[in-house]
């Protein structure tokens, strides 16, 4: 290629542009910072440094002196319900939502401040009425996924299941949850002896979730009640296909219902086939007492001896000594208690049931976690930390 000298003007011409353009900018900047308050930057650098109480001050005396900013009576009205001054977030936002200029997005977006504010001073009603205001707004999904909550809180599982089917998507179906809610219902119309109603919530849990657990539980202990001790466990025995870790839940059920149909040795052989398909099922010591109680206690340490050596596990190992302890003669008694002692003391946490999602830990199995709110986050088997 042939070089042409007005090549040689071109180049200072564009540096000359560049120079020029970054120099407008650069003034533009300076000019729009001018605008803001010096405060605003002090209000900031407290924000940063998380002394809250201070940027709070500034950010008072900035919104009094500029009462026009609406982002800043939005902005200091999300700090005072972060520093738990909710009567003045709610102040703040009621105020905001008093002006007559008010746009429809920032009038909008002072409702769902205003509702946040509600719900956290456990206004319940008020916030409820407020967020479904906003249906059909650019707020109305994150409006839902509060009112869904409120619904929790306050056990309202019918309106918690209407919420929660309009927020289902691709990335969250809340099949878990509104299953769990099905269940919540038919709980309470078992509590009001309505075992009809109840069946038929049961049975919309599992349409909806056909591995809701809780849901056979609940459709084997309906059955059982009325003396259909077949259909109960019909119902229970479904639970294997569904998640066998819980099989356990039903263990007792299980061998009662057998036993009332006078087939205890059936009820017997199941849970033995359970243990050795499944050996980390939690139910070596419903076992262990059926066997005592049907046989002798010696039937039911040779049984656990057994089961040990071919499934070497410390829960066993404590069910063996606590036996060998109870059964021990005098001159051993303080030995074997040592040791059970000690075994009891570094299995202390096999005892305990483990939320999944907060490690929340607890003797008692629950369906939803008391600490997190997670449905169906507390592993089935005690001492389980992981699933
Ligand atoms: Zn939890």
């Amino acid at each position: 290629m042939e070089f042409e000298a007005w090549w040689l003007i071109l180049f200072p011409l564009c540096f000359g542009l560049g120079w020029l353009a970054a120099r407008v900018d650069i003034r533009h900047i300076l000019s729009d910072s001018k605008l803001l308050p010096r405060q605003y930057f002090e209000g900031l650098n407290h924000l940063l440094n998380e002394r809250t109480d201070k940027a709070v001050e500034v950010f008072v005396d900035l919104a009094r002196n500029h009462s026009e900013t609406i982002e800043l009576q939005f902005a200091l009205g999300h700090l005072f319900r972060k520093k738990g001054e909710i009567e003045r977030a709610i102040r703040m936002h009621q105020k905001l939502l008093a002006r007559p200029e008010l746009k429809l997005h920032d009038k909008q977006s002072a409702q769902f401040e205003l509702a946040l504010d509600f719900m956290k001073a456990g206004l319940f009603d008020r916030a409820e009425e407020l967020f479904g205001k906003l249906d059909d707004t650019e707020f109305a999904r994150a409006a839902r996924r509060h009112l869904l909550d409120i619904y929790q809180q306050e056990k309202e599982w019918k309106k918690a299941i209407e919420t929660a089917q309009q927020l289902r998507d691709t990335s969250h179906t809340y099949q878990h949850e509104i299953a769990e809610f099905y269940c919540e219902l038919a709980t309470s119309s078992i509590t009001r002896s309505q075992p009809d109603e109840a069946r038929q919530l049961l049975q919309r849990a599992l349409a909806e979730h056909r591995k809701c657990v809780r849901a056979n539980l609940l459709l084997g202990e309906l059955a059982a009640n009325e003396g259909n001790y077949d259909a109960a466990i019909e119902a229970w025995l479904k639970i294997e296909s569904q998640d066998h870790r819980f099989l356990p839940f039903a263990a007792r059920k299980l061998l009662d219902a057998y036993d009332r149909l006078g087939k205890a040795e059936a009820g017997t052989v199941l849970l033995k086939g359970f243990l050795s398909t499944y050996p980390e099922l939690d139910m070596l010591d419903v076992v262990v007492e059926r066997i005592a109680a049907s046989e002798s206690e010696a039937a039911a340490h040779d049984w656990l001896r057994e089961e040990l050596r071919r499934n070497p596990n410390m829960t066993g190992l404590l069910k063996l000594l606590e036996a060998q302890a109870k059964a021990a003669p005098p001159e051993r008694q303080a030995e074997l208690d040592t040791m059970l002692r000690l075994t009891q003391e570094s299995t202390r946490g096999l005892s305990m049931y483990h939320c999944a999602s907060c490690g929340f830990k607890a003797r008692q199995y629950f369906w939803r976690c008391p600490a997190c709110n997670d449905w169906e986050s507390f592993l089935p088997v005690r001492g389980r930390t992981r699933a």
